[in-house]
């Protein structure tokens, strides 16, 4: 079943095509350049990538070219208990009083960070965001406390049906790319943006130059799409992407599932990159339409589309990687770092503690015990859920997790991946080395800046722990 086409491969056509006969789906748009109407033209003056077509439709334009100035139209506007009081302030400062958002439904508010915590300061920014959705009266609040309460908001968000192929989101997080996973253009923006966008709908924004990342073959079993990204950094560096697009494709990325796509596009800002992107099949469209009846348009980047630079990797040649401390771009082999000791292992943020990830963690510990405390924290209530009902050699992953001897998992959050108030469950209070499924592992990223967290991917963060050092997980896997 064909969703996505070509430019220029289907000409007119493909501009024009609604997806007809007995699979129509009159909500699934198979986009071209430019604009989303029934009359639009094909307007093609140059190929362009799917992250330029998506800001091009978003200008209601035809045709964008990187580093050009245009503003756009979000679709999707998200922001959470640690950035939502500060751009709530700069809204009612900059726009009044009184004045309301420019469309309630798409505004989407997650508190998720500092949820689980006796720290006052940290309850009135919940407080603050209750008493915001109650005024704007936002369809879309995930309040704490409350039974809409979900977690995580890069996995809340496509859970609850926000992302949908070909849209603009902005978030006041630096992962919001993480939902470029989806086929859209998601970025993260600060709270002065964010607040000019709640008020207005709109943002001036500068269209990134793509990379092309090119992962072909078939995956090993002991590597996953952290290995990849982790790889994809060490190779480019921090400032690697800067200001730029990294667009994902080839046939490995086209077998992953949305949760791996989600963990290798929420980590292009470890790169410096503006937004992470891949495009559409047949698996996105299948997540999303569970989801949401909103209608959508897909699009995919033009054959003869114009890249910064072009990078291919073979998937048969990847292994387990880890980011030593203290940056995301310090890669090395898992197996060359065996006698790197851990105190801790921590399993769990938006790259780390959806469920999938943590079914991969189960095949390495059903059966074996951690010799570490060892620290779970899902996601979201479904991910929770799951634990209890998902299994893996007839053993629900919760068994697993405590007859390994892992700590209770923790209510979801984002817990101890950003540190948090000192009794944030898993925080890192002390000189301690930490092996995390978490992005990020700057000084103090998960608490005290004398502690050291090792990035790794949820099996090998799982055959860590069972050691005590860092550790290929294919030890375990064979
Ligand atoms: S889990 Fe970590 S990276 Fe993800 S939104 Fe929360 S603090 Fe940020």
């Amino acid at each position: 079943m064909l969703y996505i086409c070509e430019a220029g491969k289907f000409a007119d056509a493909a501009f024009s095509c609604w997806r007809t006969g007995s699979n129509a789906d009159p909500t699934i748009r198979i986009g071209g350049s430019g604009g989303d109407t029934d009359n639009e033209k094909v307007g093609i003056e140059m190929g362009m990538t799917i992250t330029e077509k998506i800001l091009a439709r978003a200008a209601g334009r035809d045709q964008v070219s990187p580093g050009e100035n245009i503003w756009v139209k979000a679709d999707v506007l998200m922001t959470h208990d640690v950035c939502g009081p500060g751009t709530i302030g700069i809204l009612r400062q900059e726009f009044g009083e009184k004045s309301g958002v420019f469309d309630p439904e798409s505004i989407v508010l997650v508190p998720d960070h500092y949820i689980f915590t006796d720290d006052e300061k940290c309850h009135r920014n919940v407080a603050l965001c209750r008493q915001f959705a109650a005024e704007q009266n936002l369809p879309h609040f995930y309040d704490p406390g409350t039974p809409t309460y979900s977690g995580v908001c890069h996995v809340t968000l496509p859970q609850k049906g926000h992302c949908r192929p070909g849209e603009v989101m902005f978030g006041t997080d630096s992962h919001t790319c993480t939902h470029g996973a989806f086929g859209e253009f998601s970025t993260g923006i600060g709270n002065t943006d964010m607040a000019f966008a709640m008020g207005t709908g709109k943002l001036l924004i500068k269209v990134p130059a793509s990379m092309k990342f090119t992962i072909d073959g078939a995956l090993p079993e002991y590597v996953m799409g952290k290995d990849i990204i982790l790889r994809i950094i060490g190779d480019i560096g921090v400032d690697g992407a800067t200001y730029r697009a990294m667009e994902f494709c080839g046939s490995t990325v086209d077998a992953l599932p949305m949760s791996e796509r989600m963990t290798i596009c929420n980590m292009a800002i470890e790169a410096g990159g503006k937004n992470g992107i891949i495009a559409a099949d047949e698996a996105t469209l299948g997540y999303v339409r569970e989801r949401t009846s909103k209608p959508f348009t897909c699009f995919t980047s033009d054959a003869d589309a114009d890249y910064y630079s072009v990078g291919a990797y073979t998937a048969e040649e990847l292994v387990p990687v880890v980011a030593l401390p203290h940056s995301p771009d310090n890669m090395a082999n898992a197996a060359d770092c065996e006698d790197v000791k851990i105190d801790r292992t921590y399993i769990g943020s938006c790259t780390g503690g959806k469920t999938e990830d943590f079914e991969a963690v189960a095949r390495i510990l059903d059966g074996r015990k951690v010799a570490v405390d060892t620290f779970l924290v899902p996601a979201t209530v479904e991910v929770e859920r799951d634990l209890g009902t998902h299994t893996v050699n007839g053993r629900t992953l919760r068994e697993i997790f405590h007859e390994a001897g892992c700590i209770e998992p923790a209510p979801p959050s984002c817990a101890a991946c950003l540190g948090g108030p000192e009794d944030t469950f898993g925080r890192c209070n002390q000189e301690e080395t930490c092996i995390s499924t978490t992005n990020r592992n700057f000084p103090g990223r998960m608490g005290s800046k004398k502690a050291s967290v090792i990035l790794a991917s949820p099996l090998t963060a799982a055959a860590s722990a069972i050691t005590g050092h860092v550790t290929d997980p294919r030890e375990f896997l064979s």
